[in-house]
């Protein structure tokens, strides 16, 4: 059995922690988001790969939901008092390894390798993909004409509702990384966790040849609802659906994925809109979504293998 699990940040992690329970990690790869990656403070930041990779070793910090569980703030705090804008949080210990990072890119190593170092110093056996080793940005756009960075939309700006679309652009014009095309048509299940589907899910889609190789594969598509009652459990995913005309509900994130996916796994207080996400082609199972601790996350990693086994019977 090979599972290739697509993820951003925080709802991913809290995800594949119930995953990693139950495949393998030889048989599990992780397709993680750098929409969001970006520079600060002469480094390169990849918060998405970093949550996930800090989550899964338990070094993440369990308040915050990103960055590392004790670190310090003296480098941002210090250059802070030099007059620099801080408003993005980066501890010491996360820095460094943000720097490492950035001295191997200079040295012309690939971002691949770079996850894996950081990945293996993290103790975490499961091998971890960045989406692509491009550079990939994902702005939002401004009722104002303005586009953002996204972690400016969301760090600096506080996620404002006035999203009218996002920029993707550079995702669309970028190669997955290696190995991620590979693992897509090696893979007898590819799941979608409950991430935000246009900013986390979207760019990973948007990638050259991405959306082809999933369909090529002929492997069951299997998603999480990362919509409860209407509403995201976490996060700007209801202002950035919004934005782009989608309904703020499982039913809306079902139909926005319909093209490429087959199953989908929605919240028991959703229940009324299982018909509803059937109708528009997805086969829909119900049950407790909201990954209150690890039980939650691995019951709902077998319900997502079950599902994919159903829809694989049926083809
Ligand atoms: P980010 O990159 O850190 O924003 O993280 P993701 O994109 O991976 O996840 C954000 C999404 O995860 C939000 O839309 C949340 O609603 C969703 N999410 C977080 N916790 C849970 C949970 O316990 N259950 C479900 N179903 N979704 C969750
Ligand atoms: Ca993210």
């Amino acid at each position: 059995m090979s599972v290739v699990a697509l993820a951003g940040g925080v709802g991913a992690a809290r995800f594949l922690k119930g995953l990693v329970r139950v495949v393998p990690a030889d048989a599990l790869t992780l397709i993680v988001n750098t929409g969001d990656d970006r520079e600060f403070y002469g480094v390169h930041v990849a918060p998405d790969l970093d949550i996930v990779t800090y989550t899964l070793a338990g070094a993440i910090d369990p308040e915050k939901g990103y960055g590392l569980a004790g670190d310090t703030f003296q480098v941002v705090d210090t250059l802070a008092g030099y007059g620099h804008e801080a408003w993005f949080r980066l501890g010491d210990r996360d820095f460094a390894a943000c720097l490492h990072r950035t001295l191997r890119l200079r040295d012309g190593i690939g971002l691949s390798r770079i996850t894996d170092e950081i990945r293996r110093a993290q103790g975490l056996e499961i091998p971890l993909l960045p989406m692509s080793e491009a550079a990939c940005p994902t702005y939002v756009r401004l009722s104002d004409g303005s586009s953002v960075h996204f972690e400016e939309y969301l760090a600096r700006d506080g996620a404002p509702d006035d999203v009218t679309g996002v920029d993707l652009s550079a995702a669309e014009a970028a190669d997955p990384a290696p190995g991620v095309l590979d693992a897509i048509a090696g893979a007898d299940t590819i799941l979608v966790c409950p991430s935000n589907p246009v900013v986390s899910i979207g760019p990973i889609l948007a990638l050259r040849g991405l959306k082809a190789a999933i369909a090529a594969s002929g492997a069951p598509v299997v998603g999480v609802s990362p919509i409860i009652g209407g509403a995201p459990v976490k996060g700007p995913a209801d202002r950035l659906l919004r934005g782009l005309g989608v309904e703020v509900s499982a039913r809306g994130v079902a139909g926005f994925y319909r093209d490429w996916m087959h199953g989908f796994v929605i919240d028991e207080r959703d229940a009324a809109l299982a018909a509803d996400v059937e109708a528009l082609g997805l086969r829909c199972k119900v049950v407790d979504t909201l990954m209150r601790d690890v039980g939650v996350s691995e019951s709902l990693a077998r319900t997502t293998l079950t599902l994919a086994d159903q829809i694989r019977g049926l083809a």
